[in-house]
This record gives structure tokens, sequence and C-alpha cells, in this order.
């Protein structure tokens, strides 16, 4: 069991470090601060957009979930704004690419 499959499982996890508590964001076998081994954790539940941008139809945010977890994803269900509020709604590995996608509620 690792942060990768359970993503694909489309549980969204990060790792964090046994030894420094450090989060380990993007997903790593060994912590990479201290080189720790890393366990699985909960996933922030909120996280604020700090960045976005309009391809297509679609809205692409980056969202920072706290200084080590800054996510690209989609949000589906409304226009983004900056500093908003938003949660991971679905998460998964496409392509062997992670995919996320926000919702705001
Ligand atoms: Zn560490």
């Amino acid at each position: 069991m690792n942060v990768e499959s359970e993503l694909e499982k489309g549980n969204f996890v990060v790792g964090e470090c046994l030894k420094c508590k450090k989060i380990v964001w993007p997903p790593s076998e060994y912590c990479n601060r201290c080189f720790g081994n890393v366990s699985i954790k909960e996933g922030p539940l909120q996280g604020k957009i700090i960045e976005f941008s309009k391809q297509g139809n679609d809205y692409f945010c980056l969202v920072e979930f706290n200084e080590n977890v800054k996510i690209i994803g989609k949000i589906a269900d409304d226009i983004p704004q900056i500093n908003q509020s938003v949660m991971v709604k679905k998460c998964g590995i496409q392509n062997g690419d992670y995919f996320f996608e926000f919702t705001s509620n």
C-alpha cells in the first residue's frame, strides 16, 4: 500500500515522514528532507486557489493545501477565484499522470 495506489483508487492521501513529520508531496517513498520512511496520511481537506487558467471550456487551478502541497486540477462547477476555498472532489491516475478535480463546496 502506498500513496500512489490510494490516489489511483480515488482516495486523496499524502505522504508523511515518520521521522521529521514533513508532508511529502509529490508522492515519494522517502522523505525529501531527511530520507526517512513515509507513511500514508489522509489528504488535507481545504485548500485555496492561488492561480487559475482557462483551457477550452475548462478551468484549471493551482491549489495550495499547505506550504508543501500544491496541486493542479480542474474545477468543474464554478468560475474560480483567487483565494477561493476548495476541496478535492475526485482524484486518480490517468495515462501515468495524477489528475485532480476540485469543488468549492
Ligand atoms: Zn523527514
